[in-house]
């Protein structure tokens, strides 16, 4: 007999959002340790991020992650320094471009509302400090 899902066997919101921060952690430190091979690196002491302000990634869960999934490798302990990425939108009326605060996604100069986001959606690694 098939077991039957329930609606609510679904993952609340909380472990889905750490779940989306695990994976993405996962292919960091993927790259993390492909550019230490390069390096012939031994241990990692940090990584600089850049994270857009709308990639829907919360630092602390990150942080948190991380610690997780490099507990006992070459990565124990290194810091993660996360540098926020502001939104940042141009207008496609008259080409203004302007930084978005507080998703407010109207033009300051032509009060234009067709905005196009320049940035803020990146995950990026930008450099690692290795020993
Ligand atoms: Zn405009």
């Amino acid at each position: 007999m098939l077991h039957s899902r329930k609606a609510d066997d679904s993952p609340t919101p909380a472990v889905y959002f750490l779940m989306h921060e695990m994976s993405i952690v996962q292919s960091l430190i993927e790259i993390i340790k492909e550019e230490m091979a390069k390096n012939a690196a031994v241990k990692l002491r940090s990584a600089r991020l850049q994270i857009g302000q709308m990639s829907a990634i919360v630092p602390d869960a990150l942080d948190f992650c991380f610690s997780v999934i490099t507990e006992g490798t070459e990565l124990e302990g290194a810091e993660l320094i996360m540098d926020m990425v502001p939104l940042k939108g141009v207008c496609r009326k008259c080409a203004s471009e302007f930084d978005i605060v507080e998703y407010a996604f109207t033009c300051p100069t032509c009060g234009g509302s067709e905005i196009e986001t320049l940035s803020g959606h990146e995950l990026a690694l930008i450099e690692i400090e290795v020993e």
